[in-house]
């Protein structure tokens, strides 16, 4: 399987031709505001995108999302937004509400629900396909704004801070084909896959998910935002595992209240706020209190880090 066009910026220049809606919305992502949270631990880049309120706000509940047009079916495109296949299953589309300079959407041609089982084996392909690029997956109840319709995402390689981060990872199993690890002490619990082999990070992920099933909330699929990228003839995967959605600030009212409500792109060190009064009041403690709210607890991550340490791939290598 292998993209029809092999290189994603001319990619980017045809699909953004006679694309107006994405035409004034990368240029503004220029005048986005940027600022930079250090924690103990972690860095966080702040970025200030008015535009992407439609995502962080998103009803997603079953009404809302049966009585509105897709915006990911091929019948409700915008005027002039054209995508080109990729393998037989995927179109790959330039997002029309960028939060990076090259921000692609990769949906299925079919109307089907947001899921990763049987999908993992596709954003390696991807992701090796897209050498520069960094694949990313929300899950249904995890910042996806379309959990109705199966879709990755894809940006540059090297915007989001945790891409960087995992150079001080701690490796909890090396082996000769993989290694797994987690970074320590960080804002927010962390699962990282390295290997050369496809067929080995697949049934290592398989495995994980099951494992993730047993500990956290897992309707329709264990909570989950994936990260993957290829470099250096090996592939770079990472799970950060949730047990929610939104913190209780976002339903709060009035002064209290708070637009937090992270995908994939936020988890992994990029903070997309859409209002202003957000983007000017966070600090690295206000954030960890946030995320504490959505990552594992200590104690559900006890349960999961010894199996993480013992896991082989039961194939025959
Ligand atoms: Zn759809």
């Amino acid at each position: 399987m292998a993209p029809l066009i092999t290189d994603p910026e001319q990619l980017y220049i045809s699909l953004l031709e006679n694309f107006k809606v994405a035409q004034t919305n990368f240029l503004n992502l220029r005048k986005a505001l940027f600022r930079t949270l250090q924690g103990d631990h972690f860095l966080l880049k702040l970025q200030y995108n008015p535009e992407r309120i439609r995502s962080t706000a998103a009803q997603i509940d079953e009404k809302t999302l049966k009585e509105r047009k897709c915006f990911l079916c091929p019948a409700h495109l915008l005027p002039g937004q054209k995508g080109v296949p990729y393998g037989s299953r995927y179109t790959i589309f330039i997002n029309p509400y960028p939060i990076f300079d090259r921000h692609f959407t990769i949906p299925d041609q079919s109307h089907i629900p947001q899921l990763i089982e049987g999908r993992f084996g596709d954003m390696l392909r991807l992701a090796k396909d897209f050498p520069c690029y960094t694949l990313f997956y929300n899950g249904p109840r995890c910042g996806a704004s379309a959990p109705d319709h199966f879709h990755f995402q894809m940006a540059s390689q090297g915007v989001m801070p945790v891409e960087k981060e995992i150079e001080n990872w701690t490796v909890l199993q090396n082996n000769p084909s993989y290694q797994i690890g987690t970074i320590e002490n960080y804002l927010r619990k962390i699962i990282i896959l390295k290997s050369d082999q496809r067929i080995v990070l697949e049934n290592l992920f398989l495995q994980i998910l099951s494992l993730l099933r047993k500990n956290i909330p897992s309707e329709p699929e264990p909570m989950i935002n994936l990260l993957c990228w290829y470099t250096s003839s090996h592939w770079n995967v990472i799970i950060f595992p949730r047990r929610g959605l939104r913190p209780r600030q976002f339903y709060a009212a009035g002064e209290d209240k708070i637009l937090f409500s992270p995908g994939c792109v936020d988890f992994a060190g990029l903070l997309v706020t859409p209002r202003k009064e957000d983007y000017n009041r966070y600090t690295p403690e206000l954030l960890e209190e946030l995320f504490g709210q959505l990552t594992l607890t200590d104690k559900t991550w006890g349960k999961i880090y010894p199996s993480l340490c013992t896991l082989t791939p039961s194939l025959n290598l």
